[in-house]
């Protein structure tokens, strides 16, 4: 028997009863943009909170835990995690209308869908979001903005659970939000957000949307195996003109390719390993810190095992 499949069996059994789904050995490339990575010992889909909160409690601190969103701004190493993947299915998915400009939705709701329902109610202010192809999980962690808005601009409160199962409500400014960061520990899941919107008109909201998905078609890969942008922007300045000037666009190794369409976006041409995409996207880094002395920082998630053998997760590890 092979040694991994032995502490795949072993984990399984250290994590207590829940009400959710536990999968074992599941494939994360069927899960995340890219369609890269290797396997997760462990997908633990939880009921509800109270399953979630259960969960969190009674499983040692020693397991890795993560949580996934839609898997849109993440790169999964190809040795995959070794530890349990969280996702919030339906239950956490809930949108709702809780007073005259306030949603609350659930951390798994995706942001076209909560982009939609405020559309719907004629509400402004959350068209950008119509953009973003992640989950509201993801869009807090990520402070996930577009076209001048963020998701700070509109957050008013968020539920979520600590290591230890214990639940907090935090208010937006508990999130120190900064470009494409929160300061919340990096192990805390968020299962719901409260959004201050604003009265507006259908009409003009669904032309907005509409003007944003245009421009997306027109600027962006979204139709091919990526992750969203690569770098963040360093202060002043465009990842995306830095990787230009360092003619990194179109440069591929093996499947992978940095974009001819948009130089901050990553391209799995189709067979890709993460390890490929890894490494172009680090020449490029390599680059231009070389041209510019400005050293890119990863916007772009990676989980999983750097070559080295030490577990990474990039929440920690933002170099
Ligand atoms: C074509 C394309 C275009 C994009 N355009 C934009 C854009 O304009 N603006 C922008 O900001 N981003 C953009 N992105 C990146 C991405 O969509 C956002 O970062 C998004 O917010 C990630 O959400 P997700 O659910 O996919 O998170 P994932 O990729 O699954 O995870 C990202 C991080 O969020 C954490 N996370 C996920 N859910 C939770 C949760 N419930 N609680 C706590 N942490 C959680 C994960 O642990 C991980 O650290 C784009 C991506 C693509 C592929």
């Amino acid at each position: 028997m092979n040694p991994m499949a032995v502490n795949i069996q072993s984990l399984a059994e250290a994590l207590p009863e829940v009400k959710g789904r536990i999968k074992r050995d599941v494939p994360l490339s069927k899960v995340t943009w890219f369609q890269v990575g290797g396997p997760a010992d462990v997908l633990f889909k939880p009921a509800d909170e109270t399953d979630l909160a259960g969960f969190l409690k009674s499983t040692s601190e020693d397991i890795p835990v993560f949580v996934l969103g839609v898997g849109s701004n993440l790169l999964v190493r190809d040795s995959g995690f070794r530890g349990v993947v969280i996702r919030l299915g339906r239950e956490f998915s809930k949108i709702e209308q809780i007073g005259e400009n306030l949603l609350r939705v659930g951390a798994g709701a995706s942001d076209l869908q909560v982009a939609r329902y405020a559309e719907e109610k004629g509400l402004t202010e959350a068209e950008f979001l119509s953009g973003i192809p992640g989950s509201i999980g993801g869009a807090l962690r990520m402070n996930a903005g577009a076209y001048g808005n963020e998701i700070s601009d509109i957050l008013v409160s968020a539920t979520a659970y600590d290591r230890q199962g214990i639940r907090h409500e935090v208010s937006a400014e508990d999130f120190g939000f900064s470009y494409r960061h929160c300061e919340l520990p990096c192990d805390w899941i968020f299962t719901e957000a409260v959004f201050k919107l604003s009265a507006g008109e259908v009409s003009s909201i669904s032309r907005k949307m509409a003007e944003i998905a245009k421009s997306r078609e027109d600027s962006q890969p979204v139709r091919s195996r990526t992750g969203g942008s690569t770098f963040a922007n360093p202060p002043g300045k465009k990842a995306w003109e830095l990787i230009d000037a360092v003619g990194a666009r179109g440069l591929s190794k093996g499947a992978a390719q940095i974009s001819e369409k948009h130089c901050n976006f990553l391209i799995n041409n189709g067979g890709a390993t993460a390890a490929d995409i890894e490494s172009v996207a680090e020449e490029a880094r390599r680059r231009v810190f070389k041209e510019f002395d400005t050293l890119l920082r990863w916007e772009i998630v990676r989980l999983g095992e750097k070559e080295t053998g030490a577990m990474i997760n990039e929440k920690e590890d933002r170099s």
